[in-house]
């Protein structure tokens, strides 16, 4: 049993990027004449892709960011989707387009998000800025990663977070010399969230359904990422003390609770910080998509980022 840990509250920590991104574009709007745009696509009536869509502009407003909603029938042609993006990806007012998925079938998700323009990308997800991210270059990165990335610089600051916090007041955390383990491989978090926290200087270890004895490598894990999509999969007894405990996860159990993919009681008797579910990671992932959204306005004006 180790002290009570830090809870990386990400309601609160998305409030404080949307404190930094109104600041930024206070300024900056005037100068370029206009607000960042965003667009979302959101086709069909799935109702989470709903909710999510509906908590993305809301998040929107509160960062000033202009958005353009864009509803489109579930038996839309890839000829119309098409149209759309395109139309999108030369609309000047526009500088980040998300498309919001799954998509109905027999509409390729994978196939319309390469439509996007690369420097319009809101996800971070287009193959050429996950390229670039693993040159170390500028682009949009993925949103999740990028939230917990996030989460972890707050992990590691003195910082407890107040209603006048921005992005300035937490610095960036040096994990050299610290070891991070990811617990899933897929392109959307696993992945992309490996290689930043490698460009950090993290020893990082890549996890799958394939890794051997996966609780004793997560035991000698300073980092624990968990992209796993398994409730509960990461038990108390595979935390090392004082390990900081990222926790992507969004599972619903048998009796509809929203749980992560980590033991949270048992971990956090272990871990030095925690993110909870739900309220951890996933208020992140909006607040990263509004953060590339106002990154991708500022290169698309030559603002420096
Ligand atoms: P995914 O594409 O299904 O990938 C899951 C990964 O976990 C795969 O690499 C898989 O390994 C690995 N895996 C599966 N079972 C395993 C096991 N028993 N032990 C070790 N590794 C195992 O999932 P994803 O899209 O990355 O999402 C992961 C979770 O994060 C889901 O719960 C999802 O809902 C959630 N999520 C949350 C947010 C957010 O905003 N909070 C955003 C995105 C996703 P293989 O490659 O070997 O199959």
């Amino acid at each position: 049993m180790t002290d009570a840990p830090k809870i990386l509250d990400g309601k609160k920590l998305s409030q404080a990027v949307a404190r930094t991104l109104n600041k930024k574009i206070n300024t900056l709007a005037p100068t370029v004449g206009r607000p960042p745009g965003l667009a979302v696509i959101l086709v069909g009536e799935n109702p989470a892709s709903k909710t999510y869509v509906a908590a993305k502009h809301r998040f929107a407003k509160e960062c000033g960011v202009r958005t353009f909603d864009i509803k489109l029938p579930d038996n839309v042609s890839e000829r119309e989707l098409t149209q759309v993006i395109n139309d999108l990806n030369t609309n000047i007012e526009v500088d980040g387009i998300l498309l919001q998925l799954p998509l109905p079938k027999p509409l390729d998700g994978a196939h319309f998000t390469r439509m996007i323009a690369p420097e319009k990308d809101a996800d971070g997800l287009h193959p050429l800025n996950q390229g670039l991210l693993m040159q170390g270059l500028p682009a949009p990165r993925s949103c999740t990663p990028l939230g917990v990335m996030t989460m972890l610089d707050l992990a590691l600051s003195n910082i407890s977070l107040n209603d006048t916090t921005t992005l300035e007041d937490i610095p960036l955390a040096s994990l050299a010399g610290k070891s991070a383990i990811v617990i899933g491989r897929s392109q959307l978090v696993g992945k992309p969230v490996g290689f930043l926290l490698l460009e950090r200087n993290a020893t990082v270890t890549f996890a799958h359904s394939k890794t051997h004895d996966l609780p004793a490598v997560c035991r000698a894990a300073d980092i624990v990422v968990a992209a796993v999509g398994v409730p509960r999969l990461v038990k108390g007894e595979w935390i090392k003390p004082g390990a900081i405990v990222l926790d992507v996860g969004i599972n619903r159990t048998d009796d509809g609770k929203l749980v992560g993919d980590v033991d949270y009681d048992a971990a956090a008797s272990l871990a030095s910080a925690i993110t909870p579910v739900p309220g951890g990671v996933g208020p992140m992932t909006v607040a990263m998509l509004m953060s590339n959204t106002v990154e991708n306005f500022e290169r698309r004006n030559g603002i420096q980022v």
